[in-house]
């Protein structure tokens, strides 16, 4: 019999209110030996909830609470749940959460509520690992994808093509079992047909992973640029906030800063370089080198130019250091006339589009997210019910299901005997498997949820 957990459910600090949960057989007791109410919550129909006060061993009150009462198994865990809301600040829920392991409950460990959600059947593998990225989503459209998954969207979709294999397998099993038997034989064309088509929509959903990458982490994008031509204005007012550090004098943002921001809906992981020339200031060198770094590592480059400045060898240089990747040429400080570098600039920028804005006014911004948005299919990605594979580990599996059947079909194609194709199917079978969590090892149960934290 599983033991009974608590822990603090909401985040540390200072909030309105401060939510502890119970989970567990003996749920209800112990909260009974803690909380005064009108009635005892053993007396209490589920999923209602009841005003009182927790007291300690004492009889001394600890704090004025509601406790909300939710029986098995329509709760988070499947087991007998009881929510007990305290005044906000650590303090007062601390102490809560004492009187309530005094009387019984064991502190839970990092996940553990998931993992029994898991556990008992309420979600799959993929849809716990959906729960900790709807609550690390960094941006609506992932929040969405992950709520998605939570709801079945993956799962559904690798249980169904497993499910075919699982199908195909028995057949196998069958026709290679009882051969004289008058069963109807599953023939090479069959296999064939099935494994190839579960190929298609493996590789399917492998496709969806870049752009789930995106989703996830949101658009690694670098603004590069020498010194002054207002890369950190550009980031502050994309983030409407000061966050990097503006000045007049030229090399000021000396170390790389990062920020997530939602561009109309784009996630992007915005990163602020200090310029690139070439210098000796030994402290802005090494922001120079980490920013030819961040160059390599981004998925798209803003490259930012003055255009009320001089354009020349430095922002060539700039231009020529980005030319193998994705890019956007933004000219900027528009708002101080049209800028004469307009032509030249597009000259040497190698067909990349090249924008027209002012960091300050916040003009041609606009026309900065559309571009990006004409890169990255977002349309696709935002639509409510596909499948997209943001999980490292998710595509991993779905890597090896996908090669294994197509040694499948290609076992067949060079008329090997069926059993080498089993092999390969049930390889498939368990590799999908261990997306929903029916043949993973302990080993990756537990290190998934104990990188949960505590509460979850
Ligand atoms: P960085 O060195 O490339 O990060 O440049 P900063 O963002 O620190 O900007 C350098 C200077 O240019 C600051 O004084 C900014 O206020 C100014 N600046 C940046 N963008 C614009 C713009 O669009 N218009 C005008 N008029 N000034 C700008
Ligand atoms: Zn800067």
């Amino acid at each position: 019999m599983e033991r009974t957990i608590a822990a603090i459910s909401t985040p540390q600090g200072n909030g309105g209110i401060a939510v502890i949960r119970i989970s567990g057989n003996d749920a209800i007791k112990v909260a009974d030996k803690v909380f005064f109410g009108s009635k005892k919550l053993a007396d209490c129909d589920t999923h209602t909830v009841h005003y009182g006060f927790i007291k300690n061993e004492k009889g001394e009150k600890v704090d004025e609470v509601l406790a909300t009462v939710m029986l098995a198994p329509k709760t988070f865990t499947r087991e007998d749940v009881v929510e007990i809301s305290t005044h906000g600040g650590s303090t007062a829920s601390r102490a809560v959460l004492d009187t309530i392991i005094r009387a019984g409950a064991y502190m839970a460990e990092p996940g553990e509520f998931t993992k029994r959600a898991f556990l008992n059947g309420r979600i799959d593998l993929s849809q716990a690992e959906a729960v900790i990225d709807i609550i690390n989503s960094t941006n609506e459209l992932a929040q969405r994808n992950a709520l998605s998954q939570l709801e079945g969207s993956l799962s559904k979709e690798i249980e169904n093509v497993r499910n075919e294999l699982v199908h195909l397998a028995a057949q196998m099993q069958v026709t290679i079992d009882y051969p004289d038997e008058d069963l109807e034989d599953i023939t090479t064309d069959d296999i064939r047909n099935v494994a190839h088509d579960c190929k298609n929509r493996v590789n399917k959903l492998l496709s969806t992973a870049d752009s789930g990458k995106i989703l996830r982490d949101g658009i690694k994008t670098v603004i590069v640029g020498k010194p002054n031509v207002g890369k950190s204005s550009l980031l502050n007012s994309l983030a409407r906030e000061e966050r990097a550090i503006v000045t007049d004098i030229a090399g000021t943002t000396r170390d790389v800063i990062e920020e997530y921001i939602n561009l109309d809906g784009i996630p992007l992981m915005l990163i602020d370089t200090a310029g690139i020339r070439n210098t000796d200031d030994t402290v802005e060198k090494i922001g120079v080198e980490k920013s030819i770094k961040s160059i390599e590592k981004a998925d798209l480059v803003v490259v930012m130019i003055d255009g009320s400045g001089f354009f020349g060898d430095e922002d060539v240089e700039v231009l020529h250091a980005t030319k193998n990747k994705k890019r956007i040429v933004l000219i900027n400080k528009t708002d101080l006339g049209q800028s004469k570098y307009v032509e030249a600039v597009k000259a040497k920028a190698n067909g990349s589009v090249v924008i027209e804005v002012s960091a300050k006014t916040g003009m041609g911004l606009d026309i900065l997210a559309d571009e990006i948005r004409k890169v990255y299919n977002f349309g696709e990605l935002a639509r409510e019910d596909s499948a997209v594979i943001t999980n490292m580990r998710h595509k991993t599996a779905l890597i090896k299901a996908g090669e294994a059947l197509g040694r499948v079909v290609e076992a067949i194609d060079m008329n090997m005997p069926s059993d080498i194709a089993s092999i390969d199917i049930n390889i498939a079978i368990d590799a999908l498997g261990e997306i929903t969590g029916e043949t993973v090892s302990d080993d990756i149960v537990t290190a998934i949820f104990h990188s949960f934290c505590v509460g979850k």
